[in-house]
């Protein structure tokens, strides 16, 4: 999917909105912030430009058919609701069938679908899909913990509330072991 994205119409829009809520959308402060929201939102939503096979190169797994995990990688997203942040790490693991990628380009496929309007399940199960398509993995396990502003800010639940959303496929799906194997490398 490939949008180009507006900057000028969303200029327009966050100069109406700063109206709407009330303020002095000529006041000093406020006068590039339309600017620099549209700006910011090129960052936030470049994800829509972006495809995993467009970044994953594959290799030959050399008949590795062990568990490869990386934990810890930092995200943030965008939630589709309320167009606030959500953020914290995921956890990924896979077992490979004869196709590998290099550890840094996990990263790469989480940013891809992280940098759009979300929800935390769906980007969870995106990136398993994803790896298991494109890897044509024997399992994949995406662990996603995060908080989300939409929580924290508006005091609906907890500040501290994490959001821990799972998705097991093959593998890690049918195999209790295999999955027991993974969350306990990630420390769950
Ligand atoms: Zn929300």
């Amino acid at each position: 999917m490939t949008l180009a994205m507006d900057k000028s119409s969303i200029e327009q829009a966050v100069q109406e909105l700063i109206r709407a809520i009330g303020e002095d959308s000529g006041r000093e402060g406020l006068l590039k912030t339309p600017r620099r929201v549209a700006e910011s939102y090129e960052a936030l939503f470049s994800g829509y430009s972006k495809k995993p096979e467009d970044v994953l190169t594959v290799f030959d797994g050399e008949n590795y058919d062990q568990m490869i995990v990386a934990k810890n990688i930092e995200f943030y997203s965008t939630c589709e609701h309320h167009m606030l942040s959500f953020f914290g790490k995921a956890h990924i693991g896979y077992i490979p069938n004869t196709k590998i990628i290099g550890l840094s380009k996990l990263p790469r496929v989480v940013e891809i679908f992280s940098r759009r309007l979300q929800n935390q399940e769906r980007l969870t199960s995106q990136i398993a899909n994803a790896l298991e398509k494109l890897l044509d993995a024997k399992g994949v396990g995406v662990v996603l913990e995060a908080q989300h502003l939409c929580m924290m800010a508006r005091g609906v639940e907890k500040q501290s509330s994490t959001v821990t959303t799972s998705a097991q496929l093959g593998l890690f799906k049918k195999n209790d072991k295999t999955r027991s194997e993974f969350l306990q490398l990630i420390g769950k």
